[in-house]
This record gives structure tokens, sequence and C-alpha cells, in this order.
């Protein structure tokens, strides 16, 4: 009898797992996977599209185009979900599964920050980038303020990240001289498991008289003021605004009984949650690693071996690690890479490479690697 897995949410997480048990488990089960969107984009593409260096459209991987053996996608919205029955219902149908994985990510809430939605703008999801790109467009002088606005949120670089974009940005536009930049961060350096990561980070900063206030949290705008209200140090005030908006687990999750405390809890070992053969992966968990994809796609490899030991029998599969390579974006075509692992030694570690145009190259090849090996059967 074919087992019934079901993976909800294809992102990062879920893709990798539908990948790695189509190769390796194909003769024992069945994999369904669903997501409200008809295609994936990286999160970094973000930058891309805000500063209209491409659009949406051509960064999309389409779901359509998955040809796993094993594997089928299903383009609905999850409604709810059982976890202890393992029984979802979409917008579409009803499910039944053997083997449950939520992968569902976190949601962006811009409206838990007042004053955000009238008087700043986000990068983190595409629709928000997309709207974006006009308003950086028009932008010709004055402050920008990029603030972060709750913990705990999507790629911890990412708004250091943002600082470089913009700069160049506004140099290879002429008017760098005409505009400044400033980043809001809660963290008490960029990239706090990776002191070197941090430091070339913060160099990079005063070379380009980026400003980095570190220790702070936004938590309210003023939008006819023009004022970001600061836990943590002095207000600012800025001319454009963008946030990072607070995160949180989609409804649907939150509903079910799955999240404790607002994520839901696993067992760092195996992923596993509370609820009989029922998973969580990625962004949705509490798991003691940053939110980011290459978190997730760890963590998904650990799941689906995870499955097979359980199916197969033999050996118990390795404990999850915890890994991760961050590909961290310093300017001027330049990346960094942080080799991150969180769960396997004593203390978290991240030793860091480049900056360099070469690793800009293999972040390109990370990206591509990934359409491959997720879409292509
Ligand atoms: C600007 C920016 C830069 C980033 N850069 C990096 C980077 O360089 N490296 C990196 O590793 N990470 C990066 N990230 C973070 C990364 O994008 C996420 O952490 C990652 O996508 C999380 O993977 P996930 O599988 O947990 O969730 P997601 O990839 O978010 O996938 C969740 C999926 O669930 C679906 N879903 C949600 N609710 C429902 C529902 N009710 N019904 C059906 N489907 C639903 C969504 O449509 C989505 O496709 C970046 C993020 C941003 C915003």
């Amino acid at each position: 009898m074919m087992k019934q897995v079901l993976i909800l949410g294809a992102g990062f997480g879920g893709l990798e797992l539908a990948a790695r048990l189509s190769a390796d488990l194909s003769d024992r089960v069945e994999v369904t996977l669903i997501d409200q969107n008809d295609s994936f984009v990286f999160g970094f593409s973000k930058f891309d599209i805000m500063t209209g260096h491409s659009s949406a459209g051509a960064l999309r991987s389409y779901y359509r185009d998955i040809t796993k053996k094993g594997v089928r996608f299903r383009q609905e919205r999850v409604t709810s979900i059982d976890p202890g029955r393992r029984q979802v219902a979409t917008d579409r149908g009803t499910y039944q599964s053997d083997i449950l994985v939520v992968a569902l990510g976190a949601d962006l809430d811009p409206a838990a920050t007042p004053g955000f939605v009238e008087g700043g703008h986000e990068f983190y999801s595409v629709a928000g980038a997309e709207q974006l790109e006009p308003v950086l467009a028009s932008f010709t002088s004055g402050k920008i303020v990029v603030g972060v606005l709750g913990e705990p949120f999507k790629c911890p670089p990412a708004p250091s990240e943002a600082g470089f974009v913009l700069h160049d940005y506004f140099q290879n536009r002429g008017l760098r001289s005409a505009v400044s930049i400033r980043v809001i961060c809660p963290f008490g350096s960029p990239v706090p498991v990776s002191a070197a990561a941090s430091d070339a980070i913060l160099r990079g900063f005063a070379e380009r008289s980026i400003e980095f206030l570190p220790g702070r949290l936004v938590t309210s705008l003023d939008p006819a003021a023009k004022i970001a209200m600061v836990k943590g140090g002095p207000n600012v005030s800025y001319d454009l605004f963008l946030g990072v908006p607070v995160h949180r687990v989609p409804a649907v999750v939150a509903a079910s009984g799955l999240a404790v405390n607002g994520w839901i809890p696993v067992n760092p070992a195996n992923l596993a949650t509370r609820f009989p053969n029922v998973y969580a992966v990625g962004d949705v968990t509490s798991a003691p690693v940053p939110k980011a994809g290459v978190f997730a796609e760890s963590a998904a490899k650990a799941v689906a071996a995870d499955i097979a030991t359980r199916l197969r029998g033999g050996a118990p599969a390795a404990a999850y690690d915890g890994s991760g390579t961050c590909y961290v974006e310093l300017g001027d075509g330049r990346v960094g890479r942080v080799d991150a692992n969180f769960l396997t030694g004593r203390n978290p570690t991240g030793p860091f490479f480049g900056p360099s145009l070469e690793l800009a190259g293999e972040k390109a090849a990370f990206a591509a690697t990934r359409r491959r090996r997720w879409f292509r059967g």
C-alpha cells in the first residue's frame, strides 16, 4: 500500500521535500503538494523586482511544470487543518493523509504596525516589491529608512542587503548624494551568527555612508509627520519608509491548534510536531534556526530522511543539523557567503567567505540548481 503524503505549501520547504520523496521513496509514497499560488519566486528576487531589474513574471517558476515522479500539484487554498485526523480542507475539496507536512511559511501582517499601511512600503512580498518599484523610480532626493517592525522575521540579513541594493540603485541613477540611507535592525549586529559577515556589512556601510542603527525596532509610523517611532532609540524622520512587516503564521495554521506562542513547535531532531505523523518545516515553525529558505530546505531533507527510515526501516536518520548556506548581497554585484550551522555544535557557527563576483555566480547557480531539482523529473 502506498502511503499518502500531503505537503501544504510549495515554497522552499515543500518543494524540497516533494523532490526528495520523489527521488528516494516514489515506490512507497504518493505525494500531493498544495499551494494557493501558481508559481514560486525566490525571496531574494524581490530586490530585482523593487529596483525594476526584472519583472515578477520573468522570475516565476510555475508549479504546472513540476514533473517529479509520484508528485501531483494542486493549486488550492488550504482552509482548515485537523492535525489529529491529518485531514485538510481546501477551497476545492478535502484530503486525508497518512503523513501530513505543514510548510505554509510565514504571512506578513503590515496592519499590525500603526501607520505602516498608510505611511510605509514593504519589499517582502512580490506584490509589495511591485508596488514599491514606481515609488523608488520617482524618488529623487530625501531620507530613506529601512526598518524592521517585528521579530522574528525572514532572512535576518535582508534589511542590511536592502541598504546595499538601495545604494547601488541611486548611485546608478546619479542621485546617491541626494539620498540618505538608514537601516534600523533589532539585532546587535547585521548577521548575529557571523561576526565576520557582520563586520563586512558594517565596513561596506561605512564606505557607502549607510547608517546602521542596531538594537532597535520600529513600532509605529506617524505618516503625517513622517516620523518612525523607535523602540530602543530616538525616533527618526523619513521621506520614504521601507518596512519589514510583522510576521505571523497563516490564519489557517493559527486556527488549527498546531501553533503555540505564535509558531508550530517541532522536535528539532526530526521536525515532528506533537501530533502523530504530522511534521512542520520552515518559517511556520519555532525550530531553533532563522527563518530562511535554506533552513526550510535542510529541514525538509531531515523530514525526508525520517520518513524514509520509518517506511523502509534500517538505521535511524541523522538528527537535523540546522545548516544552511546563506548568500548575502554586499553591493557592487558582490555577494558573501555564510555557511551557518545552528544545531550540530555547542554554539551556532557562521564562517564567512567573500564578498566576491564569484560568489554572485555561485548564488545564481544555487537558484538554478533548485529550479531544476524541484521542477524537473
Ligand atoms: C527580501 C527577501 C530576501 C530573502 N533572501 C533569502 C536568501 O537569500 N536566502 C534564503 O534562504 N532565504 C531568503 N529569504 C527568506 C525565504 O524566502 C523564506 O524564508 C523561505 O521562502 C521560507 O520557506 P518556507 O517553505 O518555510 O515558506 P515559503 O517559501 O514562504 O512557502 C510557503 C508557501 O505556502 C503557501 N501558503 C500559505 N498559506 C497558504 C494557504 N492557506 N493555502 C495554500 N497555500 C498557502 C504560500 O503561497 C507559499 O508558497 C528572503 C526573503 C525575503 C523577503
